[in-house]
């Protein structure tokens, strides 16, 4: 049984939590802590949930809730033994960055005119834009959309596809090539391209999906160099296929990166400025910071026609 016990937080302490990694080591199965910003609208009001593998008794509860001191009592709920991707992916809200609108099949309504709605069923991959590396990454895309058209994109861990999706739906006639290293991502992202209307496959407008590691499978190569590469992954793999990543990028190409945490940033910033990339703007004080850098020059990346289609 899993119990998840959820507590009100601010802003700071969520970012100073990965601090407080050690805190359990006493424990033989230590809590999962998760944080969450629900309301982009709100940047203060944040949620700090732990997950345990059994009911948390009183004096557990008060050690989660010091990380949290302005957080109250909190809840503690008991979930089904359910994987916890498809959980997470029941009744969710739909959440919106930018234009972007992520929500399931359940809130179609929920769409607005002008939204760019991407409509994601999360199944067994990652990716239905609740955690906040995801939503992170659309509103970076979103941002860099204002400044920059891009034509030849690549997404490095898509999950649902929720990333490729978003940038095709930006930039409608763009190449986009997808990759997981999971195959079972990679039939639930093409389920979810169904599900957007858009094809499998090279041209543009479509996208291409592929199973690989890193930059590791022909087609990546071959359809390089892009002017947009996108990789919600985890620090250490984003470290080690820096070189491949800069190799891949265009000049002028922008890479945006996630699922490091702030902790971490430095030292993934770091790998990539070695291969020539600069920071677009400063790391932002996140728990998961969404790292945006560019290679210098000139390229097909261009200002877009009118500012923010
Ligand atoms: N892009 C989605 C999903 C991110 S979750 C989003 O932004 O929400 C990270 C995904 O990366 C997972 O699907 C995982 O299988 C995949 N992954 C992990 N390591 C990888 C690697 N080295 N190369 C490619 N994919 C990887």
């Amino acid at each position: 049984m899993t119990f998840r016990f959820t507590l009100p937080c601010n802003r700071a302490e969520a970012e100073a939590l990965p601090d407080a990694g050690d805190l359990f080591d006493d424990l033989a199965q230590p809590p999962t802590l998760l944080v969450d910003e629900p309301d982009p609208d709100r940047p203060d009001d944040w949620l700090l949930h732990a997950y345990f593998e059994a009911e948390p008794d009183a004096t557990l509860l008060e050690r989660v809730r010091a990380l949290a001191p302005s957080g109250g009592t909190g809840t503690v709920e008991q979930l089904a033994d359910e994987d916890w991707t498809t959980l997470s992916q029941r009744g969710l809200e739909p959440v919106r960055a930018g234009r972007f609108l992520v929500h399931n099949r359940d809130h179609r309504a929920s769409r607005r005119p002008g939204d760019r709605a991407i409509e994601i069923e999360a199944g067994l991959a990652f990716g239905t834009g609740q955690h906040a590396t995801t939503l992170g990454c659309l509103a970076a895309l979103d941002r860099v959309a204002r400044r920059w058209d891009f034509h030849r994109v690549a997404d490095l861990g898509t999950g649902t596809a929720v990333l490729a999706l978003a940038a095709s739906r930006r930039w409608p006639v763009a190449t986009v090539i997808a990759s997981d290293i999971d195959p079972v991502a990679i039939d639930v992202a093409r389920a979810n391209l169904a599900g957007n209307r858009r094809r499998p496959g090279r041209r543009g407008g479509a996208i291409e999906l592929v199973v690989a590691a890193g930059m590791g499978h022909r087609r990546l190569r071959e359809a390089a160099r892009y002017d947009l590469i996108l990789a919600n992954i985890l620090a250490a793999p984003l470290v080690a296929i820096s070189r491949d990543v800069a190799r891949g990028l265009a000049a002028g190409g922008v890479v945006v990166l996630a699922g490091l945490l702030q902790s971490q940033a430095r030292r993934v910033r770091a790998a990539y400025r070695r291969h020539g990339l600069l920071p677009v703007a400063p790391i932002p004080r996140r728990e998961w910071p969404v790292l945006v850098l560019r290679r210098p020059g000139r390229g097909k990346a261009r200002a877009p026609i009118v500012g923010g289609r």
